[in-house]
């Protein structure tokens, strides 16, 4: 396990025109589950489906339609709680969320306000290689989605397409323990990486397959740490909530601009209102979308459809012995078992699909810091040149893997390795037949160096002169010899020849 010390949250100071404020930024997060069918129902939850295709008649509110809770939309919130090491509630209940829109036909939302099924639990967000802040998590409820008005296809009329209707979400929310932009934008990043670890949303955040609602309020010094002791939100701003962002960058810059504007508000004698404002990024400002409506507008009630949502702690230790490692874990290994650097372990694990592939190349090479160094510098670097994921890699990892245990075992040196990677990128094949068969391996026989060394000295009479004057040109003829051998002379012995050629 991970040894974390908890950094001191450090807030995000603002000086305003007459003081300095604290940001407190808390936020609630929809993550899309990771289900193929709906929450209530067995249509298909398809990205970029045909317009109003995947639509049961529970979805589209046709009535005498009864919502069926879907067990494997359950099990992925569950694990993610338990990957969020929080409390899950085996009681737990639905409750309907009224509210009239155009693409909500059931004219409720089936939420879960009063028994979410996940309680208390946490996400540690890294700021920096050893600095690490804990976020609380208030709770985890399940909801369904709403589905989508179009507006900008037709002058005159509006277009409604229910597909994502009913899609099953699990609403993620923090406490305030958020202290500035980058806090946040990290939490995000952090709670996206287990999600993906945990395989219970696939965190395309441009297809708002991750989508976060952003709580925004300034205090002064001081008054965070009375509610921390407290436990008083009376101590805090009011706040403001902007909805439904989908880029970290927006959300700093939102974040920042929000809190600018309160300043000055507060600072001119003025009131923050409690609102929903939406952040528009071409104008960088915050403007109100409705004011803050209250649980009690929504009329919520339990939902007389379904019933309360039993499920039992044998179940929930299943799903708890499947967890895969996670992130921290993952990364605190990667240290200790390959010697990776903090940094170098943070990158490799940065996305599950990476740090597996990583795995491979050191299953089926030889060194873990030789791999990393190849996956980090010479893939990484060859892929983001073509833009490709990892997941449609040209070189496998076993050809990886084969690539570095030819270099740990001195078979062919690392200038010819960039060359037998490329090769192994462009045209495919098993590495080390392509050594065999073009002549790569590299050359340590002593004999064959001797020559060679031999060779150059000869030739060059007056640079032997120069070199035994002014040992430092002794690397001319290093690189003599790596030239005439085709880069393929073992560097070290070459220069231990030349050294004692020259007589140095
Ligand atoms: P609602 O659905 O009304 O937005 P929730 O309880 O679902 O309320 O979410 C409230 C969110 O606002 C939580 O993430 C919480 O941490 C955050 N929050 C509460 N008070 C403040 C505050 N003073 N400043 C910033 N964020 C806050
Ligand atoms: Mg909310």
């Amino acid at each position: 396990m991970l040894d974390l010390t908890y950094d001191a949250p450090a807030p995000r100071v603002i000086q305003g025109a007459r003081d300095d404020w604290e940001l407190v930024i808390g936020l609630e997060v929809h993550a899309q589950v990771a289900s193929r069918a709906k929450l209530f129902s067995g249509a298909s939850t398809e990205f970029g489906a045909e317009p109003n295709s995947n639509v049961a008649f529970v979805d589209a509110g046709m009535p005498g339609m009864l919502p069926v809770v879907n067990e494997g939309c359950i099990a992925l919130a569950v694990k993610t709680g338990l990957g969020l090491k929080a409390a899950i509630n085996l009681s737990s209940a639905f409750d309907r969320k009224n509210y009239f829109y155009p693409d909500l036909p059931q004219g409720y939302q089936i939420s879960q306000l009063y028994h979410p099924l996940v309680g208390e639990g946490e996400v540690i967000v890294d700021m920096a290689p050893g600095i690490a802040r804990r976020v609380r998590i208030e709770r985890i409820h399940v909801e369904q989605d709403a589905g989508k008005s179009i507006h900008d296809m037709d002058p005159t009329k509006s277009f409604v397409d229910l597909n994502r209707t009913g899609v099953a979400l699990m609403e993620i929310v923090s406490r305030p323990d958020v202290r500035g932009p980058e806090e946040a934008a990290a939490y995000i990043l952090k709670l996206r990486q287990i999600l993906r670890y945990l395989g219970t949303c696939n965190g395309d955040m441009q297809n708002g397959n991750l989508r976060a609602d952003v709580n925004v309020s300034v205090c002064r010094p001081g008054d965070y740490e009375r509610y921390q002791e407290t436990g008083d939100f009376a101590h805090l701003g009011t706040r403001c909530e902007i909805k439904n962002m989908n880029s970290t960058r927006f959300i700093q810059q939102a974040i920042e601009v929000e809190a600018r504007r309160q300043i000055a508000l507060v600072e001119d004698g003025r009131a923050v209102v409690q609102e929903t404002r939406l952040f528009d990024p071409g104008k960088g400002e915050t403007r109100p979308m409705r004011s803050k409506e209250e649980a009690h507008d929504y009329r919520y009630f339990p939902d007389p459809d379904l019933l309360p949502l039993e499920i039992e702690q044998a179940w929930v230790d299943e799903i708890a012995a499947s967890l895969p490692e996670l992130p921290d874990e993952k990364k605190a290994r990667f240290v200790t078992e390959f010697g990776l650097s903090e940094y170098d372990a943070g990158v490799l694990t940065a996305e599950v699909e990476d740090a597996a592939y990583f795995e491979a190349v050191v299953t089926s090479g030889a060194d873990g810091k030789l791999a990393a160094n190849w996956v980090i510098n010479e893939l990484f670097g060859r892929l983001k040149k073509d833009d490709r994921a990892i997941g449609d890699s040209p070189v496998s990892a076993e050809q990886l893997g084969k690539i570095t245990a030819l270099i740990k075992s001195d078979a062919i040196s690392g200038k010819i390795a960039k060359d037998l990677f490329e090769i192994v990128y462009t045209e495919g094949g098993d590495p080390e037949r392509i050594v065999e068969e073009r002549g790569m391996r590299q050359v340590t026989d002593t004999g064959a160096i001797e020559t060679a060394v031999d060779e150059v000295i000869a030739a060059n009479p007056a640079q032997v002169e120069k070199a035994q004057s002014n040992p430092k040109l002794a690397g001319w003829f290093v690189g003599q010899v790596m030239k005439a051998t085709g880069g393929k002379a073992n560097p070290a012995a070459v220069n231990q020849m030349v050294q004692q050629k020259l007589g140095l």
